[in-house]
C-alpha cells in the first residue's frame, strides 16, 4: 500500500469514528432538559445491594427489574478512609458529602472537618428536599445527608440536627429518638412549634399542605416488608413526588431501601429478595415520573455489599434462587450504579464512592 493511500484510509477512519461519536453525543441529551432548568434529582440507595442482591432480586422477580430501564451503568469502589470494608456511615458520607472518612463517622471527614452534603448544596440552589428511608430516619444512611456526628450511634444528637435542618419532607421510623429522649426534650413538639407538621399516617401526610412535613412511620426501627411494614415504599415515593412536583422549584429526593442490608447481615436471602422487590417497584414509580418530566436525573446504587453473597443455584421458571453467604458483615465488592435522565452519562465507568457527590454536583452545576 502506498503512503498516500494509507493516509487517506487513516483519515477516513478517524472521520468515520469521530462522526459516529459526535452523532451519539448529539442524539442523547436532546430528549432531556429541554428548558435548561436545574434538574430534579432522585437518589436511591439500596443499602447492602451488591450485584448478587440485584441478581437474586431480578431472577426472583421473573428475570426482570426496573433497573433494566436505566440508561447507564457504572461501578463504585466503596472502601472507607481507614478500612477496605466500609460501613454505612463512611460510605453514606462519601456519597452524600464527597469525602472518605472513618467507619462510624457521619458528615465529618478524616481531618475532623464538618462536610456539606449534596442535599445541603441543593438547598443553597433553592431546591426543595426530601428524605425517605425504610429504617429510622436517624440511621446512618439518611443521616449522612443532614447530620455531622463522630458516631452513628448518637441517635439523639442526629435527631436534634434534623430538628434544626431545612429538609422539607422526611419519612422514616425512629420517632422515639425525638419524643422519648434521655434529655426529656420533645423534638416533635419543638418542631411543631416552629412551622413543621409532624404526622403518623399516610393520609395525613398526603393531605397536609405544609412544605415542612415529617412522617414518622414507626416509633422504633420499622419491621421488615414480609412482616407487614407499611406503607409501601412506592406509596411513600409517589406521595412525596406529588408534593415536590407541585412546587415550581427543582427538588432533591433521597430514597433508601434500608433493609436489604439487614437481610444480608441475617444471611437471609428471602429477606433480601422481598426488600429488593419493594425497592424495585419504588424505582419504577420514580422512573415513570422521570420519563414524563424529562428533567429528572435518577441514580440508583448501594453504599456497599452485605453478606458476601454468591448465587449458586436456582430455577428461572420457578423464579427461585439460592446461594451462600461468606460473612455476616459487609464485603469490599464494588457496587453497581444505575442512572437515567439528564447527565446520567456521568455515572458510567469505575470510580470512588466520593465521585457520586461530585457527579451529582456537576449535574446541578451544568445547568446552573
Ligand atoms: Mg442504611
Ligand atoms: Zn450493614
Amino acid at each position: 500500500m502506498n503512503i498516500n493511500l494509507k493516509i487517506v484510509l487513516f483519515l477516513s477512519l478517524i472521520f468515520l469514528h469521530s462522526n459516529n461519536l459526535i452523532s451519539q453525543d448529539q442524539e442523547y441529551p436532546k430528549s432531556f432538559n429541554i428548558e435548561n432548568k436545574l434538574p430534579n434529582i432522585i437518589f436511591m440507595i439500596g443499602d447492602g445491594m451488591g450485584l448478587s442482591q440485584v441478581t437474586a432480586g431480578t431472577y426472583s422477580n421473573g428475570n426482570t427489574s426496573s433497573l433494566e430501564e436505566m440508561e447507564f451503568v457504572g461501578l463504585q469502589k466503596t472502601h472507607a478512609h481507614n478500612r477496605l470494608v466500609t460501613d454505612s456511615a463512611a460510605s453514606g458520607t462519601a456519597m452524600a458529602c464527597g469525602e472518605k472518612t472513618f467507619n462510624g463517622v457521619i458528615g465529618i471527614n478524616s481531618k475532623n472537618k464538618k462536610l456539606e452534603s449534596i442535599l445541603e448544596y441543593c438547598i443553597t440552589k433553592e431546591y426543595n428536599t426530601a428524605l425517605i428511608a425504610t429504617s429510622s430516619i436517624v440511621h446512618a444512611t439518611p443521616a449522612s445527608f443532614y447530620a455531622n456526628v463522630i458516631s452513628r450511634r448518637q441517635y439523639e444528637d442526629i435527631a436534634l440536627q434534623l430538628r434544626f435542618h431545612n429538609v422539607n419532607y422526611f419519612i422514616g421510623g425512629g420517632q422515639k429518638h425525638f419524643n422519648r429522649r434521655e434529655d426529656k426534650r420533645n423534638l416533635v413538639k419543638e418542631m411543631e412549634g416552629e412551622g413543621y407538621t409532624i404526622v403518623n399516617n399516610i393520609n395525613n401526610y398526603k393531605n397536609s399542605s405544609s412544605d415542612k412535613l415529617g412522617f414518622f412511620t414507626y416509633s422504633d426501627e420499622p419491621p421488615q416488608k414480609s412482616m407487614g411494614r407499611k406503607p409501601s415504599l412506592e406509596l411513600l415515593v409517589e406521595a412525596t413526588l406529588e408534593k415536590l412536583k407541585s412546587s415550581n422549584k427543582p427538588f432533591f429526593l433521597m430514597v433508601e431501601s434500608s433493609q436489604i442490608d439487614w437481610g444480608g447481615h441475617a444471611n437471609d436471602l428471602p429477606y433480601i429478595i422481598s426488600e429488593f422487590k419493594e425497592f424495585n417497584i419504588a424505582i419504577k414509580s420514580a422512573l415513570e415520573y422521570a420519563k414524563s418530566d424529562k428533567n429528572t436525573l435518577i441514580v440508583v446504587t448501594a453504599d456497599h455489599e452485605t453478606g458476601g453473597l454468591a448465587i449458586k443455584k436456582g430455577n428461572l421458571k420457578k423464579k427461585s434462587v439460592s446461594g451462600d453467604f461468606t460473612t455476616i458483615g459487609h464485603s469490599a465488592s464494588m457496587v453497581p450504579v444505575f442512572s437515567y435522565g439528564p447527565n446520567s452519562k456521568l455515572f458510567t465507568g469505575i470510580y470512588e464512592n466520593t465521585a457520586i457527590y461530585d457527579k451529582l454536583k456537576t449535574a446541578v452545576d451544568q445547568t446552573d
